[in-house]
């Protein structure tokens, strides 16, 4: 991407939750993983749910909305979620719900698009009023089909609200200006990954492809992935890309430091965390 306007860009943090962690590591065994992060007593680890805001002066964009705040304590408890969400993040720098203009999202999964919605008395309503919501629309099919190894993470209550504002995209595709969304199949078939272009450089945000610093390595992947191989595939052109290209690298579960350069040698990436 040349020849485009910049955008400003604030890395936002819409609350944390506790998953499993050998669900967060697939075939990785707790030996190796365990090492890296401690799990609690329950053998969860902390996640953050991080998003990018993205401003040019005349529109504002936000990628990703976290877990949101339609939760009943029951779930609360279950997933350890913080009280705060996106709509918290969002106005600690200034911006209000009303402000965004566009939401891009890489899945549908709870975590991603649980913060597109909100309570409005007992009915959930569209957080972002003047917004649309761009998703890949083999994503959405699957969502409404309830096509995942998980049953609880494709919510009606999440997707409902939103269906008579979508963007849908087919593959690859300049949504604005700078910025860009990708396919990243593995976790789900219809992930997208999103490129932006601003000050610092090109952002990539991979979404569950690459959840925590910890998961560089080709096979540490998500138990919940569909497609494990395909995760391992989508990681390495990507990850070759964004080395060979100089862009920065924005996790989105990554409850530390989220934005990382990347290098590779004979022994794989390295995350730099100077970024
Ligand atoms: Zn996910």
């Amino acid at each position: 991407m040349t020849d485009t306007p910049t955008w400003d860009w604030t890395l936002l943090r819409a609350g944390t939750l506790l998953l499993d962690g050998g669900s967060m590591f697939g075939i990785v065994p707790k030996t190796m993983w365990s090492q890296r992060i401690e799990p609690d007593d329950r053998n969860r680890i902390t996640l953050q749910t991080n998003c990018v805001l993205l401003r040019n002066g005349n529109r504002t964009v936000l990628v990703e909305t976290g877990c949101g705040d339609k939760w009943t304590d029951k779930a609360r408890a279950m997933y350890g979620l913080e009280s705060r969400c996106v709509i918290d993040a969002l106005g600690e720098v200034g911006v209000s719900p009303d402000d965004i203009d566009r939401v891009i999202v890489t899945h549908l999964h709870f975590d991603h698009a649980g913060g597109l919605t909100r309570l409005n008395g007992d009915t959930p309503v569209p957080t972002f009023p003047n917004a649309d919501i761009v998703v890949q629309a083999q994503e959405w099919r699957d969502a409404n089909a309830g096509r995942s190894t998980m049953t609880g993470t494709y919510l009606r209550e999440h997707l409902d609200p939103i269906a008579d504002r979508l963007t849908l995209v087919d593959g690859a595709q300049e949504i604005e200006p700078g910025i860009c969304v990708l396919p990243a199949p593995g976790h789900t078939w219809g992930q997208q990954a999103v490129c932006m272009d601003t000050a610092d450089g090109t952002l990539c945000f991979p979404g569950d492809l690459m959840p925590t610093m910890h998961h560089l390595g080709a096979a540490w992947s998500c138990g919940y992935d569909m497609e494990p191989y395909q995760t391992k595939c989508t990681k390495t052109a990507l990850f070759d890309r964004i080395c060979d290209q100089g862009w920065l690298l924005v996790l989105d579960h990554e409850p530390g430091q989220a934005v990382h350069r990347l290098t590779r040698t004979e022994r794989g990436w390295f995350a730099l965390s100077d970024a």
